[in-house]
């Protein structure tokens, strides 16, 4: 077995027995990276040239390599959000979330691509072209975080950090059969995150194993006072020893997503799935989300996009990024910033923000979306006053082909329906592996109340015990 294929865990602790060292798994990565990148494409900016100095030689993650998604903020580092608009910018900065991996010892291989500031769910707007997904390379590996996911599934590194504003964790996870946390919204920092829609963005892990997934969270998680809306009185321990059960725990699905279609290995899975939780002496119940089920797509899109027209009114060519100097004056040099700098898709979304929020449109559909919000966070109350967990699909078809569903923003957007609801109530959602479908992984996804963190992943590992946990992709490599 190659260095490359070993999950963070088993990493750690070959690390702590002196059975390799941080150099061997560095060159196992990198040799890794070097034969499957010509077929996948994962990353934008690549940091592997040469070893990079391990912050601190004795934190839990010292000389175990990673990558951040592009809207994650490196000091020195190009990040550019998968836009033309960012040019060449170093932020001056690290995020948070970034900066506690680093003091943990962790060490960057890159960062990788992704939709357009984060807009999409697929990795195909990016200016820098498409992602592959590793196991099958003709498909995408969904979005928008398409190359964190990508670059763990391929065994390009154990763990990577996405963002997820309306399921670009959960979704690219499940299209390329790793395991993908959602936290609840203020569980981590998002400090130094490009914001695409603040009130709905959040930053979670990518990993091959439940249980690096919550050493992740063990690390990234906890107040941050450059983000006021990060949590500060709760304490969750990610990585207690205790034995978990789920015997009693009621988890519920969702009456009206029962007359949805769904891919047959998909709807197989939750069948399994069931049947595997109920074995384990869990109740299955159901719960009614009629709100969610019919307005959660139109409420998630108008307001991602108003938050997002806001948000991008920053890019002008002023402060950072990308300009124009020969500019006849500064309205000229706005348009030519902004239409060159930014792809169709983020340019619409601009456009229909503006629109949204525009003083006599307001009242009709920014705050009428506002208030459809707090019903559907409402909903999710009530259900949760009835079962513990929630057990639903993360999509409700397998990856489809690259560049397939282009010309159809709208089918694109409606695939969501799954995991965009979790963001307008800020629940936490795990998805999780349930196996394959000819070379094609199948995912689930739990989601639970806010702050359920920890017990959803406790959860997640009884499943994994009984699912398996997946294999690296095979990557393209003929
Ligand atoms: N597909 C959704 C969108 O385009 C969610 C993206 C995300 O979570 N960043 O807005």
């Amino acid at each position: 077995m190659e260095l490359y294929e070993l999950n963070l865990h088993i990493l750690i602790e070959g690390l702590k027995a002196k059975k390799f060292s941080p150099a061997e798994i560095f060159q196992s990565c990198k040799k890794r990276i070097d034969q499957c990148e010509e077929n996948i494409h994962a990353f934008i900016t690549r940091t592997d040239d040469k070893p990079q100095s391990i912050e601190n030689p004795n934190g839990l993650l010292a000389g175990i390599p990673t990558v951040l998604k592009d809207n994650l903020c490196t000091k020195g580092i190009r990040t550019t959000a998968a836009s033309k608009i960012l040019g060449n910018w170093k932020p001056p900065y690290n995020a948070t979330a970034w900066e506690k991996l680093r003091s943990a010892g962790a060490v960057l291989m890159g960062k990788v691509n992704m939709d357009e500031f984060a807009m999409g769910n697929t990795c195909g707007n990016s200016a820098f072209g498409p992602t592959h997904n590793p196991n099958d390379i003709s498909r995408v590996p969904g979005g928008s975080s398409g190359g964190s996911a990508a670059a763990v599934s391929a065994g390009y590194v154990p763990f990577s950090l996405g963002s997820d504003t309306g399921g670009s964790i959960r979704q690219p996870a499940s299209f390329c059969g790793v395991y993908g946390f959602k936290p609840t919204y203020g569980m981590v920092s998002r400090y130094g995150l490009i914001s695409y829609g603040s009130s709905l963005d959040q930053i979670g892990p990518f990993a091959r194993t439940v249980q690096d997934l919550q050493l992740i969270m063990s690390i990234i998680s906890g107040h941050d006072p450059m983000d006021s809306s990060s949590f500060r009185n709760k304490d969750h321990d990610f990585t207690h020893s205790e034995d978990v059960s789920i015997k009693g725990k009621r988890i519920a699905v969702v009456k009206e997503f029962r007359d949805f279609t769904l891919d047959a290995p998909i709807s197989d899975a939750i069948k399994r799935t069931i049947k595997i939780l109920e074995d384990e002496g869990a109740i299955i119940t159901e719960v009614s989300l009629p709100v969610v089920a019919k307005y959660a797509v139109a409420c998630y899109y108008a307001l991602a996009m108003s938050e997002a027209h806001t948000n991008l009114e920053r890019y002008d060519g002023v402060r950072l990024g990308y300009t124009v100097k020969d500019a006849a004056g500064i309205k000229e040099m706005f348009e030519r910033v902004r239409s060159y700098g930014f792809g169709a898709e983020v340019k619409a979304r601009i456009i229909a923000g503006t629109c949204l929020t525009e003083p006599s449109r307001c009242e009709e559909y920014y705050v009428a979306a506002t208030k459809v919000r707090t019903l559907i966070a409402q909903e999710f109350s009530r259900a949760f006053g009835e079962t513990d967990f929630i057990l639903q699909p993360v999509t409700p078809s397998l990856p489809g082909k690259i560049g397939e569903n282009d010309e159809d923003a709208l089918k694109g957007y409606e695939a969501d329906l799954y995991t965009l609801p979790v963001n307008l109530a800020g629940l936490p959602g795990l998805s999780f592996f349930t196996g394959y479908s000819g070379n094609l992984p199948v995912g689930l996804q739990l989601i639970g109340p806010r702050w359920s963190d920890v017990s959803m992943l406790d959860t997640g590992v009884i499943l994994e015990r009984h699912l398996g946990s997946p294999k690296i992709a095979n990557g393209g490599v003929k």
